[in-house]
């Protein structure tokens, strides 16, 4: 597996089987061909999209072109190409893998995700921009709650679930996650490794979701000692979890 860096801070997700390459989120076409040429008799047959954002999708003309891939995507979204639309609860086949789609909305109205187990390996989540190591993605078409529910889907996967985010934003993110929890010891430990690993050139991810359960304030915003920092920062009580986490989130959105 392999995260390809595009612009500025986007990664390409990359799997091979055999001659197979499934690639999730090409923002950048001419990065996946590049890669393609690289690889004696890869073959890009499949793309997995997450949501219509261009960094996620500026590559699908030139790929659909140069390649035939099929293209699978949200139900809810127009793509820049023709897509098989997915939705929740469907699954699609690629290789030995079966990915099933969960729907994530919040980042956008039709976000979706894609979850696989891995014989003899741990399973693969790609989450686009709904989850971030140490953060999430920002409501541009959806609100709090939905955004909320949607990471409380990702957090009810397997632990071990090895986490693909689209942006390699974990060193900022994990800046405001230690100021809403400076007591957090695993944070700490984390934010060490992932510096050694930036300073080294080595992308973070992916990320470990049972590592984002310790570290991450989004997947963590019913957390007492979350709810204590978002409630000094506000100084408002909030009513209920969803205005909590919208809090927690325009706090971030504020954050420098
Ligand atoms: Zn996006
Ligand atoms: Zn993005």
């Amino acid at each position: 597996m392999t995260p390809l860096p595009a612009f500025a801070d986007n990664y390409i997700w990359l799997l091979q089987h055999q001659q197979q390459v499934l690639a999730v989120d090409p923002g950048d076409g001419q990065a996946v061909l590049q890669w393609l040429a690289r690889e004696p008799g890869a073959q890009l047959g499949t793309i997995l999209v997450t949501h219509h954002h261009a960094d996620h999708t500026g590559g699908l003309v030139q790929l659909v072109q140069a390649t035939g891939a099929r293209v699978v995507g949200p139900a809810l979204e127009t793509l820049p190409v023709p897509h098989s639309p997915v939705a929740d609860g469907d699954s699609v086949g690629w290789g030995p893998l079966q990915w099933q789609v969960i729907d994530v909305p919040g980042h956008t109205a039709g976000h979706v995700a894609y979850w696989a187990q891995v014989e003899g390996q741990d399973p693969l989540l790609f989450c686009g921009d709904t989850l971030f190591s140490a953060g999430c993605g920002r409501l541009f078409e959806g609100t709090a709650a939905q955004m909320l529910a949607s990471l409380d889907r990702l957090a009810a996967l397997p632990t071990s679930t090895r986490v693909c985010c689209a942006h390699e934003y974990t060193l900022s993110n994990l800046r405001f996650a230690r100021a809403v929890e400076p007591d957090n010891a695993p944070l700490a430990a984390y934010e060490q490794a992932c510096a050694a690993r930036r300073a080294q050139g080595s992308p973070t991810l992916p990320s470990v979701l049972g590592q984002e359960l310790a570290i991450n304030p989004f997947l963590r915003s019913r957390h007492p000692a979350v709810r204590a920092a978002v409630q000094r920062h506000t100084r408002l009580l909030p009513q209920d979890d969803a205005q909590a986490f919208a809090q927690l989130r325009e706090w971030k959105n504020e954050f420098r």
